[in-house]
């Protein structure tokens, strides 16, 4: 059960209140001027503070701004008590911090109301923060565990690709054809898993690194991303279109990794024989600029629109669109580290359009 401070500088008050809350099983502490409270709440955090508006010297408003200014007691509910013929002002105390408030004469029912639910509100907000802190401490034991992973697993990955490439190099001609075919297996699934782990721990590295913004031109993170693609977009006879594009404050090497892997799923996710069409936009809204990737690919079905942003998630085999279903949880990563949002809307057949945005 919780402790309670009473702040009243009318000794009748503290009676009262102090022989209502006591009946109902609460520790209590009484204090009888603003200034010896703040003392008596240094010395021990209560967990609830009824106090007084009208007091003498250091009125409730002032002790109630001092406690909310102090990180350590910022947190503990305060509720104002004044007496109903006072013209309280309500908005004054909610500003300055209080959670409720009460009228003299007491009702011994409102009091114990209106004590417990502070006294429960005040649990479940203990009960949030811890879980939340559980939940962070969770996600960046994970976060290490596969970035510790991936990267231990790159050596020993490389030495048996070195030694598959070697035996091909040395004996494809003397081996049977069917040998030759298990060592192509080999080499195949072995760059896969190279693949893979470089981009799990590209994603794994994201929550490790500083995150510095810069001044940043979108124009020319483009220009860099279809220099990047270069190959696929000749390939594919792919054309990019992007104007006005803004200058933002963003990490420089996160948004080329954002604006590619959009960008190369519109160019890679297009049905045989139809030439990629992708155009870049942005609008300034209110409080932030809206990226938009228009493509005119294979689109997504509505039931996938948000499971594709979780990691490894891919709806076609490698056969069909080769990849490692990393590249949109990159990019949603990079994004909310931005504090930034990303979606997507489609229509199968027809194309896609990925939205994302960034604080203006
Ligand atoms: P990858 O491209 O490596 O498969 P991503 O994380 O980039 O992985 O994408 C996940 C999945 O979302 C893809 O496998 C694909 O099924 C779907 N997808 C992504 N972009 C598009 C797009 N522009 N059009 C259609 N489907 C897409």
């Amino acid at each position: 059960m919780g402790d309670i401070l009473i702040i009243d500088d009318m000794p009748d008050n503290l009676r009262v209140l102090s022989a209502i809350l006591t009946k109902q099983g609460y520790k209590v502490r009484k204090a009888l001027s603003g200034q010896s409270a703040i003392a008596s709440i240094q010395a021990s955090l209560p967990s609830i503070i009824l106090l007084d508006v009208r007091m003498p010297e250091m009125d409730g408003y002032a002790v109630c701004q001092i406690l909310k200014d102090n990180p350590r007691t910022s947190r503990i509910p305060v509720i104002f008590i004044s007496a109903l013929s006072d013209v309280m002002d309500k908005v004054k105390a909610f500003d300055a911090g209080g959670v409720d408030y009460i009228t003299k004469p007491f009702q011994e029912a409102e009091v114990i109301a209106r004590v417990e639910t502070q006294m429960r509100l005040q649990k479940l907000q203990h009960q949030l923060i811890q879980r939340n802190e559980e939940l962070l401490h969770s996600n960046r034991e994970l976060e290490q565990f596969a970035y510790a992973v991936s990267h231990d697993l790159q050596q020993p990955l490389q030495t048996m690709m070195g030694f598959a490439k070697l035996l091909m190099m040395k004996h494809e001609t003397h081996l049977d054809k069917t040998s030759v075919e298990h060592l192509a297996g080999i080499l195949e699934s072995g760059r896969r898993s190279q693949q893979l782990i470089q981009g799990l721990l590209s994603y794994a590295q994201l929550g490790h690194q500083e995150h510095e913004l810069d001044t940043t031109d979108c124009t020319v993170i483009l220009d860099i991303v279809l220099e990047n693609l270069e190959t696929s977009i000749a390939e594919k006879n792919a054309s990019i279109t992007y104007e006005n594009l803004p200058v933002v404050q963003a990490n420089q090497v996160q948004l080329v990794q954002v604006f590619q892997n959009l960008i190369g799923n519109a160019i890679k996710f297009v049905p045989e024989g139809r030439s990629p069409q992708v155009l870049v936009t942005a609008t300034q809204r209110e409080t932030d600029w809206l990226f938009a990737i228009h493509d005119n690919g294979i689109g997504i079905e509505a039931s996938h629109l948000k499971s594709i942003f979780e990691i490894f998630q891919r709806l076609h085999t490698a056969e069909n669109y080769p990849g490692t279903g990393l590249g949109l949880a990159i990019c949603r990563k990079i994004v909310e580290l931005h504090r930034g949002r990303i979606w997507v809307e489609s229509q199968p057949g027809v194309g896609s359009v990925f939205y994302f945005t960034l604080p203006a």
